[in-house]
């Protein structure tokens, strides 16, 4: 598969963490900042043209909720900082079994364009489907939104399953819908930190599920040698103190770094022969903000590709109901 590395030098060791780096953006400079990341997309990928058409769609929806949530639409959340500290130095998320109370009425518009924007975009009759069981009540949006929160994926898809409903894109659509909220909710308890337990408890963080949520990162955002995980829910962002698997920590032998293109040293993914599982690693100059980070996902969708060809795949959601 391309170059292979067993011990890349570019991971410098860890520095002061990442967290409170990205900066909170204003709706324009969020779409302005994505508008310039598609178009140099759409140079070197005419290809993904219609998967970049369907993002636009998304991304758009996703940042006017932000937005809206930004408004002053947060529930507060009460977990004092000591309490938290515990919790994560036991390895259990931060918001993994606490009340969140989700502004139901909120999200449930952005729930329902959502479905419009996939069912334009390619998933036709499975999108408007999974839309109009909402709208009508036969499926209470509350509940699908709290399943995604909850990271519950057993709940979802029984519930899609029993209504006829694609439980993938069932999955995909409620994870979209409460992402700016899952997000608020992350920065509401990490961003911004006085030095103390909690920012201890974040600094030594070294597993490779979200503090916060306890989702896998879509892809590690490489700046200047910082090998950041970012969360795929939540957008949280972490780094690791070993150069390891992120799923099962191997580091010896079958844990390994490759380039599929030798010419891109800067696209990469590490993959693990112990586990099977992949992660793809890439140079970036800036950790891109909420909700940018699925325009990294999906310009190296090639990266996914190579290593799923190989046979390696993303482990399901770590469960936590017994680590409580
Ligand atoms: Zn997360
Ligand atoms: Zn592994």
């Amino acid at each position: 598969m391309g170059t292979l590395y067993q011990d890349p030098g570019w991971y410098t060791a860890k520095l002061p963490m990442p967290y409170v780096t990205i900066q909170a953006c204003s709706r324009e400079d969020l779409l302005d900042s994505a508008k310039q990341r598609w178009q140099l997309i759409r140079q070197t990928r005419p290809d993904l043209e219609p998967a970049l058409a369907l993002q636009k769609e998304l991304l758009t929806r996703i940042i006017d909720l932000a937005a809206t949530l930004a408004g002053g639409r947060i529930p507060k959340l009460s977990l004092p900082p000591k309490y938290l500290a515990a919790k994560l130095a036991r390895g259990v998320p931060a918001l993994t079994g606490e009340p969140m109370p989700l502004p139901v009425a909120v999200l449930t518009p952005t729930l329902l364009q959502l479905c419009d924007a996939l069912a334009n975009g390619g998933a036709g009759e499975a999108a408007i489907h999974i839309r109009d069981t909402v709208a009508s009540g036969a499926l209470e949006a509350g509940s699908l939104l709290t399943a995604s929160l909850r990271r519950d994926q057993s709940a979802l898809r029984t519930g899609a399953v029993h209504r006829g409903l694609s439980p993938d894109l069932m999955w995909l659509v409620a994870e979209l819908a409460v992402g700016p909220f899952v997000h608020a909710l992350q920065r509401m308890l990490f961003a911004n930190l006085a030095p103390g337990d909690l920012q201890t408890a974040l600094d030594t963080w070294n597993h490779g599920y979200c503090p916060a949520c306890g989702s896998w990162p879509a892809v590690g955002e490489v700046v200047g040698g910082h090998r950041t995980l970012r969360c795929s829910f939540c957008a949280c962002a972490w780094e690791l103190t070993t150069y390891a698997c992120i799923y099962c920590e191997e580091s010896g032998e079958p844990f390994v770094t490759a380039a599929p293109d030798p010419e891109r040293k800067d696209r990469r993914i590490e993959i693990c022969a112990t586990c099977g599982g992949y992660l793809k690693t890439i140079d970036v100059p800036e950790l891109s903000p909420f909700p940018l980070l699925s325009i990294t996902d999906i310009e190296t969708t090639d990266l996914d590709v190579a290593a799923m060809e190989h046979g390696y795949g993303r482990p399901p959601l770590k469960d936590f109901t017994i680590k409580k």
